[in-house]
């Protein structure tokens, strides 16, 4: 019987995605009609008063098309974005607070809970060893050809005699369409550039459960290699994110597969494979894990419950017996699992905190709860401790 179980504990960085529901998609949706508010006509306004050509950009238009909420929008200007966020600023009056960030040419402007992000349209060249680029000034396309997904290069004008108007160039709409992430040129260039754009790759596809298209998942093969000039911090954010989709064994799947997984999470593939001894098996224990793992997030949106679940089987590789009497053995394993949490926590830049603590302890007791489905027992235990636990 599954017990229908509600976490009222989880305090996680990252709100979990929800499937998104694509037939309710209206391709000839009045674009207009979604940035009919105060705040885009006021930016508008400000655009023509200056003589900046401005474009709303990026995941704020993708998510119009999803029809998923979204409170940040990245504004496009030809010209200077510092100079723009200031004097919208100026026009929204009190309320409005402008941070100005020079070195990297943006500036963000706060009001009540919408953020705009302004940054003036660029254009990027990548070294070798480095994801940070030369930049300099450029046209709206200079701009859309340095994002990473069609879906995500996609503008919609603002100024007052183009107001509404969608600026695709690289057929981003036919894409979320069809559930592809495709990068707009190149996609060796575009991932051997920016390195972090691969982690992107797989995790946008696992939050949307769209498909990573042919040629795109080729250059994920080819480059992989170069996610090393990429920071810890980084990988692990982007897990946390694929961690909190609605099926998470997707993203560890397709990481899999491109060859990501071994240069980012050893450990994880460690648990893969299956070996037969006189006529006896032993389970698959990476897909077994992320079996539980997509069993755990019906549940419950806790990261770092999902982050136990996922660790739960760690220490069976290094604990694997045959015991010629019994079969196949992994005596033990949890408590080689617990102690190898805190190394691998720390290897992967998570946090050293009770959060750690946390994710130990349940790989520790996992083995021991009374109930024969390992997420059953994760959610249980996660309930008795919830008043004692603050996490
Ligand atoms: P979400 O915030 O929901 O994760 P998003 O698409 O808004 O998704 P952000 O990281 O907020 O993602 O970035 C905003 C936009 O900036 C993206 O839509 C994309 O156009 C661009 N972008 C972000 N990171 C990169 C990158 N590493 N390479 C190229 N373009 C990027
Ligand atoms: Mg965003």
């Amino acid at each position: 019987m599954q017990a229908k179980i509600q976490f009222n504990c989880v305090i996680s960085p990252y709100p979990a995605q929800k499937i998104v529901n694509l037939p309710l998609f209206k391709m000839n949706m009045e674009l207009k009609e979604h940035f009919n508010n105060k705040i885009f006509k006021l930016i508008s306004e400000t655009a023509d008063e200056l003589g900046l050509e401005c474009y709303v950009v990026g995941g704020y238009v993708r998510d119009i098309f999803l029809k998923r909420p979204s409170k940040d929008i990245d504004v496009v200007v030809v010209g200077s974005g510092i100079e723009m966020a200031q004097a919208f600023g100026r026009k929204l009056g009190r309320g409005a607070h402008v941070s100005v960030f020079k070195n990297f040419g943006t500036a963000q402007v706060k009001y009540h809970d919408t953020e705009v992000e302004f940054v003036g349209a660029r254009k990027e060249s990548y070294s070798h060893d480095s994801r940070k680029p030369v930049v300099e000034d450029g046209t709206l396309e200079d701009d859309q050809n340095r994002r990473d997904f069609t879906i995500n290069a996609m503008a919609v004008c603002l100024n007052k005699a183009r107001f509404g108007e969608l600026v695709d160039p690289f057929n981003g709409l036919d894409d979320l369409k069809e559930r592809t992430i495709r990068t707009p040129l190149d996609p060796d260039i575009t991932f051997s550039d920016d390195p972090l754009r691969m982690m992107r790759c797989v995790r946008f596809a696992t939050q949307l459960n769209f498909y990573i298209d042919d040629t795109t998942f080729e250059a994920l093969s080819r480059n992989k290699e170069r996610i090393h000039i990429i920071s810890k911090e980084r990988i692990a954010d982007e897990l946390n994110k694929i961690l909190l989709a609605p099926i998470p064994s997707k993203g560890f799947i397709e990481l899999d597969r491109c060859g990501l997984l071994p240069l980012i999470f050893p450990e994880l593939v460690a648990l893969q494979g299956v070996e037969t001894r006189n006529g006896r098996a032993h389970k698959d224990n990476f897909y077994h894990t992320l079996e539980v793992v997509d069993n755990i997030s019906k549940h419950t949106d806790n990261l770092w419950l999902r982050w136990a679940t996922l660790l739960h089987d760690i220490g069976k590789p290094r604990t694997k017996r045959w015991e010629p009497r019994i079969g196949w053995t992994f005596h033990n394993h949890n408590f080689i699992g617990e102690k190898m949490v805190p190394d691998l926590f720390r290897k992967m830049k998570l946090p050293m905190n009770e959060k750690m603590k946390y994710v130990q302890k349940l790989s520790l007791i996992h083995i021991s709860e009374p109930t024969r489905q390992a997420e059953i027992s994760y959610a249980v235990f996660c309930l008795k401790k919830k008043k004692r636990d603050s996490l």
